[in-house]
């Protein structure tokens, strides 16, 4: 578990998410372990964008409520991309549960202010007119080692909303 306790404040939680009709949504009772930019060409044709973003929690830490979400993005391995039933936002996505996260698509929690990407991910595929400000970059995913290493220091550093 993240230090929360630093002099940079505290997170506040609980933390609420929800889909862009609100038939879906998410309740987080711990802070984000990691908040990150993924420059991949599948999170670019999903999003429609330039990159998605993603706030990581511990997956015990989420309820999920309201519609029964939808799996979309299909053919991405070891990935579930859920997406609300009803306006089809990309809400979250499971990961395998060995990594013990869910990541939230971070547009959807109701403070965006506070999910600015601490680092991204598969800077390889990143768009050539694409720049973000982040502390740490990957140029592909980052291994468990990296994501440990890198959601220590964004326990450090990265400011609580
Ligand atoms: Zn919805
Ligand atoms: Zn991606």
């Amino acid at each position: 578990m993240p230090d929360t306790s630093s002099a940079k404040g505290e997170w506040t939680l609980p933390m609420t998410a929800s889909c862009r009709c609100g038939a879906l949504t998410l309740t987080m009772t711990a802070p984000p372990i990691l908040t990150m930019a993924c420059h991949c060409r599948g999170c670019q044709k999903m999003t429609g964008g330039a990159f998605s973003l993603s706030a990581a929690f511990p997956t015990g830490a989420v309820t999920i409520a309201g519609a029964e979400p939808q799996q979309g993005g299909l053919g991405t391995e070891g990935q579930d991309h859920m997406h609300c039933p009803r306006c089809l936002s990309w809400v979250f996505t499971r990961l395998p549960e060995a990594y013990g996260i869910l990541n939230v698509r971070a547009p959807m929690i109701d403070v965006p202010e506070g999910i600015a990407p601490f680092a991204e991910t598969q800077d390889a595929e990143k768009l050539p007119f694409v720049h973000v400000d982040v502390a740490m970059s990957f140029e592909r995913f980052p291994d468990m080692d990296e994501l440990t290493a890198a959601s220590a220091r964004f326990a450090e550093e990265a400011a609580r909303v």
